[in-house]
């Protein structure tokens, strides 16, 4: 199923791939190259109304469908990717400019294990009893909702755009789902494996195109009942604005601006190993990179001569070669936006200890998208710099003197997605935890990820949770039923 040069990539509605009801098409870039290599669909509201009427249908027999169905055709899903993972790692990486080989590792296991948790978990979802004493019983009902939207961004595209996919449909709902219009591809390639395993026509439908189209489409169509939406805090905010006074159910998991704090007393070497990682992995397009490092004072010079020297040995390489830690940059605007930063970086007082500039790589990727691997320090806690999601991979550090101060700088932005703290101090570690303002919080470790957990962040990092049953509650609605006895 690898994708020829200059696909034209379609929309997956009814069960079949068609063309967008306009006809017409967007460019599609692989940033490693600067260049153009496929299309897609430049689709509108036509587009997302005809694929809500196949997802009406489709409810009727999909919500009847038995879990245990509903979870054979998600294990077969699951397979398809797996069988499919070079290829898939492969489109993602030309797609998005990650490194193949994380890709292979991460990205493409990771939509494997979506699809195979949800197909599971719905088979063990169980609802509560209320019983009051002899006089009556109450029991909980948990259906599906209907017609649900799922809206996700492109720097972890197949991952995302399946976990939430995954859990919408196990919990019996129809789907209209918009991958980003800057990574599309393997959302493509997804709608071919959902047709090979069998899934239903109009279960689920994935449109391509525009936010401002196809997803404000999406959002304010009064048959879509629930947005599950992840992607920037100010799209959040328009989908709120559109879709809360329409009284739809919400989960929005949005930006972040997570602290990394790091204690004199922990594990230097293992920490310095994680953060290189929490810093740079998929060249810090990740919501969960920890880009503001607080370092306890005895170590920070120690810190800052060892993780620049790791820093500088990065390689930002061409994405298809195996040495390679950096890949390109999703957009040339997503570029510009980080060196943006790099020089407001500079303009408030701080000290570039590495990288800052373009990467300016030979060969076929002579016009791709690259920046250096960045670490600044000098800057205050509530500069600009520090405040402000970046998502490139840069990075500032900070020395603090006490534990009071580092919560109170951790604590200082709007956001509050994750947070990851450094100690051998078992009493300090969980003191910690409990007050930072985020929703999950990493000690001596970073990205570990058990699928039943709850995910999502508070502030302006989002509302709701996905994950575990938290997300299957989300996907269902609660009814109670009394029976008098
Ligand atoms: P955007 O908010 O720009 O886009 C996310 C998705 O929303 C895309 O599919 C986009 O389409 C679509 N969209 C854009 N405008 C609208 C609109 N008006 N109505 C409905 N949909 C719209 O985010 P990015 O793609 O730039 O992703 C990066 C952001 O995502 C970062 O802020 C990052 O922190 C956040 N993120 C959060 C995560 C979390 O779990 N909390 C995880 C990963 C990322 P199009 O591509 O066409 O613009």
């Amino acid at each position: 199923m690898s994708q020829e040069m200059d696909t034209y990539i379609k929309n997956y509605v009814n069960g079949e791939l068609i063309e967008p009801a306009s006809g017409n098409y967007l460019d599609n870039f692989e940033p490693a190259t600067g260049k153009v290599y496929s299309h897609l669909p430049d689709s509108d509201e036509k587009d997302v109304e005809a694929a809500v009427q196949a997802a009406e249908k489709a409810f009727e027999t999909w919500s009847m469908t038995s879990a245990a169905d509903r979870s054979k055709i998600l294990n077969k899903i699951a397979d398809l990717i797996e069988n499919n993972l070079d290829d898939l790692a492969l489109a993602e990486s030309i797609d998005n400019g990650k490194p193949v080989k994380l890709a292979k590792k991460v990205d493409i296991p990771r939509a494997v294990s979506n699809f195979r948790f949800f197909a599971t978990a719905i088979l063990h979802f169980a609802s509560e009893t209320h019983e009051m004493d002899n006089f009556a019983l109450n029991f909980t009902l948990r259906q599906p909702i209907g017609i649900v939207g799922c809206i996700s961004p492109w720097n972890l595209p197949l991952y995302l755009f399946t976990w939430k996919i995954a859990p919408a449909l196990a919990a019996g709902n129809c789907v209209i789902a918009k991958p980003s219009e800057i990574t599309p591809m393997t959302a493509y390639m997804l709608s071919e494996i959902c047709m090979k395993a069998g899934l239903p026509n109009g279960v689920l439908n994935i449109v391509h195109g525009l936010g401002p189209k196809v997803g404000s489409a999406i959002t304010k169509h009064e048959k879509i009942r629930a947005i599950s939406f992840t992607g920037g805090t100010k799209t959040g905010r328009e989908i709120s604005s559109v879709a809360a006074p329409m009284f739809k159910k919400l989960s929005l998991e949005l930006g972040g601006k997570n602290p990394n704090i790091i204690f004199a007393d922990c594990n230097f070497d293992e920490m310095l190993k994680t953060t290189l990682n929490s810093s740079f992995s998929n060249q810090g397009e990740i919501c969960l990179c920890g880009p503001r490092i607080f370092i306890e004072k005895p170590i920070y010079d120690a810190f800052v001569d060892k993780f620049v020297k790791m820093t500088k040995g990065l390689i930002v390489g061409d994405p298809m070669e195996e040495r390679t830690k950096l890949g390109a940059i999703v957009s040339r605007e997503h570029q510009k936006k980080i060196l943006y930063y790099v020089s407001l970086a500079k303009e408030e007082g701080g000290e570039i200890l590495c990288g800052g500039n373009i990467s300016q790589l030979n060969g076929r990727c002579k016009d791709g998208w690259f920046v250096e691997p960045t670490v600044i320090q000098g800057l205050p806690y509530d500069c600009r710099t520090n405040q402000e999601e970046i998502f490139g991979p840069v990075v500032t550090i900070m020395p603090f003197e006490a534990e009071e101060e580092v919560i109170k700088y951790a604590n200082s932005t709007e956001y509050g997605l994750s947070a990851t703290v450094w100690t051998d101090n078992l009493q300090r570690a969980h003191r910690v935890a409990r007050r930072l303002q985020c929703g999950i919080v990493w000690i001596n470790s970073w990205l570990v990820r058990d699928l039943r957990t709850p995910f999502g962040g508070v502030k302006n990092s989002g509302v709701g949770r996905e994950g575990g049953w938290e997300v299957l509650k989300f996907f269902t609605e609660s009814k109670n039923v009394t029976i008098k006895l």
